[in-house]
């Protein structure tokens, strides 16, 4: 069964620990996502975008998929199926159909705006005890299309919308989506520290965990960052191990066509990803 967000980052937030949201494209990615974090005895948030839903079909294929895969696979471990960067309308869909969590991504509207639009989503999530992710100043680079500088959150906006009895709060601190470029000045933690000494218990989120070094990482947790995003890095493991078994001709030898062998190393590539990742962020066993 899908849970909220909410106990399991609470709990991350206490323990000082970070739980992973790893993106969603295809059976192939839940899949090798959700047997990974089982693996690990790993709570887990499985992210999908607007862009990702209308590709796997729509929001309600999207939980038919990931509930029988729980059922199918045994998965014992807390998952919560999550919209990544909703719209206000994208987030009613979600809760429509199903999802356990939400985000709302009202950084690109005037504050004002954005308070009365998370106000009504606290309102509606609550109700439902579905989790409510809001976020305060843009996160750079291109998610589908939404292109965001990398600026730093204003602190005091940030209370604002944690204030609004939002689950978890995403805030620019600096960081990107996407591949960070070689003259990135790194996280700002003064913007985080200055962030969480507001926000208080909330637990914040880091979006754009591609590429961000181990010891930014871990110090991001230490000032408060209880959910990590990961998505662009499982897509670049994904393609490198499908580019190799192609490039080796294994593709052409027996049935190396069938798609189950073709994807497989893919598959394995994105487990590697994951496990990686829960140790970084230190959510192993802690299910
Ligand atoms: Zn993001």
């Amino acid at each position: 069964m899908l849970v909220s967000a909410k106990e399991m980052l609470t709990k991350a937030k206490e323990g000082h620990y970070a739980v992973g949201q790893f993106n969603i494209n295809n059976l192939e990615w839940t899949k090798a996502i959700l047997q990974t974090a089982q693996e690990m005895n790993s709570p887990v948030i499985l992210g999908v975008s607007e862009g990702a839903g209308k590709y796997m079909c729509g929001y309600k294929t999207i939980v038919g998929m990931v509930n029988g895969m729980i059922e199918g696979l045994g998965i014992t471990v807390p998952v919560a199926l999550h919209l990544d960067h909703g719209s206000y309308e994208g987030a009613l869909k979600c809760i429509e159909a199903g999802f356990s969590s939400v985000m709302f991504d009202g950084s690109h509207y005037p504050i004002e705006e954005n308070i009365e639009k998370t106000k009504e989503l606290v309102r509606i999530t609550g109700e439902l005890g579905i989790s409510l992710e809001a976020e305060v100043g843009a996160i750079g680079g291109e998610e589908d299309g939404v292109v965001g500088s990398g600026e730093c959150a204003d602190p005091a906006e940030c209370k604002m919308i944690a204030d609004l009895g939002v689950t978890m709060l995403a805030a620019g601190i600096g960081n990107i989506h996407g591949k960070y470029p070689a003259n990135w000045p790194g996280l700002s933690f003064e913007t985080l520290d200055a962030i969480q000494q507001k926000t208080g218990s909330m637990p914040l989120v880091l979006h754009g965990g591609t590429g961000i070094p181990a010891d930014m990482i871990k110090k991001a947790i230490d000032l408060g960052v209880s959910k990590i995003n990961v998505n662009t890095e499982c897509q670049l493991a994904f393609a490198a191990a499908t580019r190799q078994y192609v490039e080796e001709g294994k593709d052409l030898q027996g049935k190396g066509f069938d798609p189950r062998k073709l994807l497989a190393p893919g598959v394995e590539a994105i487990k590697a990803t994951v496990r990686e990742k829960i140790e970084l962020f230190g959510s192993a066993n802690k299910a």
